[in-house]
C-alpha cells in the first residue's frame, strides 16, 4: 500500500474527482454533529478532511477517536468546496476530501503545548523539539538554513574550491575561546581539544597543494553562550593559496548574493563598503557597527584639553554622541546607571531643549569654543564619555545601539554588508599585559609592518578582516604569515618563548619552512548569516537541538554525570565524585 498519493498541501482544483490519499498529522477537528471536519497538517500545508457517516461508516467511527497530533491516513475523493467554505488564506482553501478510508497510524498523548501557541517558554520548546520542529517557524527556519548552505555549497564548487574534512578531536586552536577536551582511554591524562576550527589544517592544506578549500565545518568554543553563540556551531571554513585580500573578499561577497538568489531575494549592491578598524572604533565605537542608523560618535578630544571641566581636561579621550531627543533627568540617571554597567565613571551631557535652552550641570565649565564644536539642534542631548579610548569606545557604542533600538532609529528595511579592514594585530590584554592577537596567531601583518612586531606591536596593523551585517559579526579571515620567521616573531611578542611556541606549534613552524605558499581564507559564521536571513534575533531558532543559555540539553538531558568505572579508565578524578 502506498501510504500517500500527494502532500497535504498539494492538493488543488485540478485533482478534483480524483480519489487520493493524503498522510500526516491532525492539526485540528471539529465535530459538527453528524459531519467531522479534519485539518490535515504536514510539511507543505493543511488539507481539509470532510468525514461523513453516510459515505463511510467505518471512516466516521474512527473520526471519533481522534485528537489533535494522531498520525492519520486518509483516502478519498478530492472535490470542490461549497462558494462560501472556500479559505483564501490557504493553498488548498478551494477544495477538500470526502474520505472514504480513515486509518489512525499512531496516536499521541495530550501536548504540553498547543503547536498554534506562540508564546511557549523555550526550555519547554526545546523539551519537546520535535512538536516544535512540527511548527511553520521551526519548519521554515530550517529549510530555509538548507536552500542557503546548498547555494553556498553551489557556489564553493563552482569557483573550484573542494570540501575536504578535518579532524574534530585535534591539539587546541588557538581561536581565543577555551577548549573542550576530550580524555583519551589509551592514554590516559593526554586530552584531545575539541577543534575552536579548522585553522591550522586548512593552512596545511595550502602547503600541502589543495589550492582552495571549503568545508562546511563544525567547531567547538567553551564560552558563555549568547543569542549569537553556541557550544557549537558550524562556519563555511575556506582558504585559497596565493589570493589577494580582495581575491577572497570577493568569493565572500558571492557567497551572500548567491544565498540571497537561492531565497529569490534582491542581492546587496557589490561591492560591500569597506571601513578600516580605527575609523569604525573612533565612528561607532564598534568593529561590527550597525549602519542602518547614523548616530555616529565624534571626538572632542582636541577641543577639551583645556577645558575648565576638570573630567574632560584630564582624560586621554573625550567623544560625545548627539541623540535627537531631550532626555529627561530621570532618563539621564538611568542611560547613566547602564553606561557605569558598562564600566563608564560617569555620563555628561548637555540637553538642549525644544527652544534651545541648555540644561546641563557641566556646560558652566564649557568655554563658546566646545559649546559651538557640541552644538546640536534643539530637542536633543550630548552624551560624553571621557576616560581611556578603548572604554569611551565601548560605552559611546554600546549607548548608540541601545539608544537607537529605543528611539526606533534602526531601519529594518535595509541590509548593510560591510567589511572592516586594518584591524590591529595585537591588542593588549589588560590583565596580564601581554600583546594578545586579534584574530589568530597565524594573521600576516600588513605588507611594511613586518618590523613593528618586535620594536612596536600596539601599532602593527594586520591584514586580517571581518564581515559585518547590520551589526552582526558574520565572520572573519586573513591574509596568513607563511614565512616560519615571521611566524616565530609573533609567538614572540605574544610573550611565548621559543621552548613554548615548539611545544605548542613546532610541527606548524616546521610546515612552514616546508613550502608554505601565500595563502588566506575566511570563515562564515552559518548559524548567524542564516538566522540574519531568517529574520531571527537568535541562532536558536535556526539551530535543530540547541542548547539553552546554561549549556544544557532539555530534551536529552545533556550533559550527564558518568559512572565511577568510566572515570577511572579514563584515569580522571573529580573533585566532587559522582553521586
Ligand atoms: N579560523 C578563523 C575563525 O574561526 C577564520 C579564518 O581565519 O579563516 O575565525
Amino acid at each position: 500500500m502506498k501510504w500517500r498519493d500527494l502532500y497535504c498541501g498539494a492538493v488543488r482544483i485540478a485533482d478534483v474527482g480524483r480519489t487520493v490519499a493524503v498522510a500526516g498529522w491532525v492539526a485540528r477537528r471539529r465535530d459538527h454533529g453528524g459531519l467531522i471536519f479534519i485539518d490535515l497538517r504536514d510539511h507543505t500545508g493543511l488539507i481539509q478532511l470532510v468525514v461523513n457517516p453516510e459515505r463511510s461508516a467505518d471512516a466516521a467511527q474512527a473520526a471519533h477517536a481522534i485528537r489533535s497530533e494522531f498520525v492519520v491516513r486518509a483516502q478519498g475523493e478530492v472535490v470542490n468546496r461549497a462558494p462560501d467554505a472556500v479559505n483564501p488564506n490557504i493553498a488548498t482553501g478551494e477544495v477538500e476530501l470526502q474520505v472514504d478510508e480513515l486509518e489512525v497510524l499512531a496516536r499521541s498523548e495530550p501536548l504540553p503545548f498547543q503547536l498554534d501557541d506562540d508564546g511557549v517558554e523555550e526550555p519547554l520548546r526545546l523539551r519537546y523539539r520535535y512538536l516544535d520542529l512540527r511548527r511553520d517557524r521551526m519548519q521554515r527556519n530550517l529549510r530555509l538554513s538548507a536552500t542557503v548552505i546548498a547555494a553556498i555549497r553551489r557556489s564553493m564548487e563552482e569557483r573550484g574550491f573542494i570540501d575536504v574534512w578535518t579532524p574534530t578531536m585535534t591539539l587546541g586552536t588557538p581561536e581565543g575561546a577555551r577548549d573542550f577536551l576530550v580524555p583519551v582511554r589509551l592514554q590516559p591524562g593526554n586530552f584531545f581539544a575539541l577543534a575552536q576550527s579548522p585553522q591550522l589544517f586548512k593552512q596545511v592544506f595550502m602547503i600541502g597543494g589543495l589550492d582552495r578549500y571549503y568545508q562546511i565545518a563544525t567547531c567547538w568554543r567553551d564560552e558563555d553562550l549568547r543569542a549569537d553563540r553556541q557550544f557549537e556551531f558550524r562556519q563555511l571554513d575556506l582558504e585559497l593559496a596565493f589570493p589577494t585580500r580582495e581575491e577572497v573578499l570577493d568569493v565572500l561577497e558571492l557567497i551572500v548574493v548567491a544565498s540571497f538568489e537561492a531565497l529569490g531575494r534582491t542581492p546587496p549592491p557589490r561591492p560591500f563598503p569597506r571601513l578600516g578598524y580605527a575609523e569604525v572604533m573612533l565612528r561607532y565605537g564598534s568593529d561590527k557597527p550597525d549602519v542602518r542608523f547614523g548616530l555616529e560618535i565624534q571626538d572632542a578630544t582636541e577641543v577639551t584639553r583645556t577645558s575648565d571641566f576638570g573630567v574632560f581636561a584630564n582624560a586621554e579621550c573625550v567623544r560625545f554622541l548627539v541623540v535627537p531627543t531631550a532626555f529627561s533627568r530621570a532618563q539621564l540617571q538611568r542611560l547613566e546607571e547602564l553606561a557605569k554597567g558598562w564600566g563608564a565613571k560617569g555620563l555628561a551631557y548637555v540637553v538642549v531643549g525644544e527652544s534651545g535652552e541648555l540644561r546641563s550641570p557641566i556646560a558652566k565649565f564649557l568655554s563658546a569654543q566646545e559649546l559651538a564644536a557640541f552644538a546640536a539642534p534643539p530637542g536633543s542631548t550630548v552624551l560624553f564619555a571621557a576616560d581611556k579610548p578603548a572604554m569611551v569606545e565601548r560605552v559611546l557604542g554600546a549607548l548608540r545601539t541601545e539608544l537607537a533600538q529605543e528611539l526606533g532609529l534602526i531601519d529594518h528595511s535595509r541590509n548593510e554588508f560591510l567589511w572592516i579592514l586594518d584591524f590591529p594585530l595585537f591588542l593588549k590584554d589588560e590583565d596580564t599585559g601581554n600583546w594578545m592577537f586579534v584574530h589568530h596567531p597565524f594573521t600576516n601583518p600588513l605588507e611594511g609592518h613586518e618590523d613593528l612586531i618586535d620594536t612596536d606591536p600596539g601599532a602593527a596593523l594586520s591584514q586580517h578582516y571581518d564581515l559585518v551585517w547590520n551589526g552582526w559579526e558574520l565572520g572573519s579571515g586573513s591574509i596568513r604569515i607563511h614565512r616560519q620567521e615571521i611566524q616565530e616573531r609573533v609567538f614572540r611578542a605574544m610573550g611565548m618563548t621559543d621552548e613554548e611556541a615548539q611545544a605548542k606549534f613546532g610541527w606548524f613552524l616546521e610546515a612552514l619552512q616546508m613550502g608554505a605558499p601565500p595563502h588566506g581564507g575566511f570563515a562564515l559564521g552559518i548559524e548567524r548569516f542564516v538566522a540574519l536571513l531568517a529574520g531571527e534575533a537568535n541562532i536558536r531558532e535556526i539551530i535543530a537541538f540547541p542548547k539553552t543559555a546554561s549549556g544544557l540539553d532539555p530534551l536529552t538531558g545533556a550533559p550527564a554525570p558518568t559512572t565511577q568505572e568510566r572515570l577511572s579508565e579514563l584515569g580522571i578524578r573529580l573533585q566532587t565524585p559522582p553521586g
